[in-house]
């Protein structure tokens, strides 16, 4: 089988010194709601800067360029880059401009003027409708701001569009930035060759997003362990009382064929905590999923679900979750999902690999100071869906073809 990592080159394995690298990140940052348009999170931002700080040293000429929001294809203060540009120029050293377009006379007079380190940050790449269209004119007006191609943003990876895409037919030369590749590397190796035993926890409100990877896991992993929201269409499709509980009805019949289907490999929770009300300080109690009455709601797995998964996860050589296991906005029905952490972060100490992708579940370990503690925790919420749905992303394939 062809590991990922083998199919593309890294920035490492390519010549840039004096060239012009156009540097695709994704700089899709919360900002405040409301003008002066500020940074709320800059961890995308910070998970670029090993790419951009050794582009630099060897004396690359970088054109960076990424999408911001949805601004429906026109400009859009309120999705501009600029608030990013301020940022970026505290991160990093050497001269630093910004272009207010990404393509056209003035942008290429600009990128022409690049010396050795110097960076070029371009206004939102989705101000053009082309972006998203992936159009061949427009991927080419891009190619020819660079000598070179550079893809760092996985969290865009899922997406075919002109500057992930489409650039690549007009470069001679086109590489994976460093984090990139860990992504690859790390979900990759979950796909392709996990040390045994592997398990995956899927958590979350609900299974519609979730059916894809559930199947593609179920195939790979020695068992999937289920949590969160999703739990009680399962039970429910197993002919157990949930109460009033979330519950897809919709999805009651695949929910059957997967556990038919599962061989004993999809894990449910065996207990269950529910709350009176859906709010933190509602009543609550713990009780087993074969007993749970009516009017209450299921919103955390209980004490005996934590003991049986977390004695999984210390099995485990390869773990990887994506979804909360319960409410974990609210604290007191954050108790299953930081167990979850808690035992990850354990696991990866004593040497298994251990994976995270999903906003929730990132959220929750940031909130249990644990990401740190993690062996990859990844950036693309909606690319590492799809690639462990075992799906081809339209950016990894496109560096490839080299
Ligand atoms: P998802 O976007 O599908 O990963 O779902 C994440 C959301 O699921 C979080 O906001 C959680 O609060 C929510 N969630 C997890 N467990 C439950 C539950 N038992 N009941 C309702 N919502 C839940």
């Amino acid at each position: 089988m062809l590991l990922y990592t083998t199919m593309y080159k890294t920035i490492d394995q390519i010549e840039v010194t004096n060239k012009r690298v156009f540097l695709r990140v994704d700089f899709n940052v919360p900002l405040t709601k409301e003008a002066p348009y500020t940074i709320t999170d800059d961890t995308r931002i910070r998970a670029a800067l090993p790419t951009i700080n050794a582009l630099q040293k060897r004396g690359a000429k970088l054109i960076v360029a990424s999408h911001l929001g949805r601004p429906k294809g026109k400009p859009d203060e309120k999705y501009s880059l600029k608030p990013v540009f301020e940022h970026l120029k505290s991160l990093v050293n050497g001269n630093i401009r910004f272009a207010n377009d990404c393509i056209g006379s003035e942008v290429e007079c600009l990128a022409a003027e690049l010396e050795p380190g110097d960076i070029l940050l371009l206004e939102n790449l989705r101000f053009h409708p082309e972006e998203e269209k992936n159009d061949p004119g427009f991927s080419q007006l891009l190619a020819k701001l660079a000598d070179v191609y550079v893809d760092d943003a996985f969290g865009a990876a899922h997406r075919a569009h002109a500057s992930i895409e489409g650039i690549t037919h007009f470069v001679n030369v086109k590489a994976a930035g460093y984090l990139m590749d860990k992504e690859l590397k790390y979900l990759g190796g979950v796909m392709q060759n996990p040390a045994q035993p592997f398990i995956a926890i899927i958590g979350g409100a609900k299974i519609s997003g979730k059916i894809d990877v559930i199947q593609s896991l179920l195939k790979k992993a020695d068992k999937v362990l289920i949590g969160g929201g999703m739990t009680y269409t399962f039970l429910k499709a197993e002919g157990k009382g949930i109460g009033k509980s979330l519950c897809e009805d919709d999805k009651l019949e695949i929910a059957k064929s997967l556990l038919s289907s599962s061989g004993g490999h999809l894990v449910l929770a065996v207990d269950s905590v529910l709350a009176h009300e859906f709010a933190n300080d509602a009543e609550s109690k713990t009780v087993s999923i074969n007993e749970m009455p009516p009017d209450w709601q299921g919103v955390d797995i209980g004490p005996e679900t934590i003991e049986l998964f977390t004695s999984e996860i210390a099995h485990a050589k390869t773990i990887v979750w994506n979804g909360p296991m319960g409410v974990f906005e609210m604290p007191n029905f954050a108790k299953g999902t930081l167990a979850i952490a808690k035992a990850m972060a354990e696991a990866t100490a004593h040497g298994a690999t251990t994976v995270v992708g999903g906003g929730d579940s990132v959220a929750a370990l940031e909130q249990a100071h644990l990401a740190d503690k993690m062996s990859h925790v990844s950036t693309g919420g909606g690319a590492s869906l799809e690639f462990l749905e075992g799906k081809t992303l339209p950016g990894v394939a496109a560096l490839g073809n080299n």
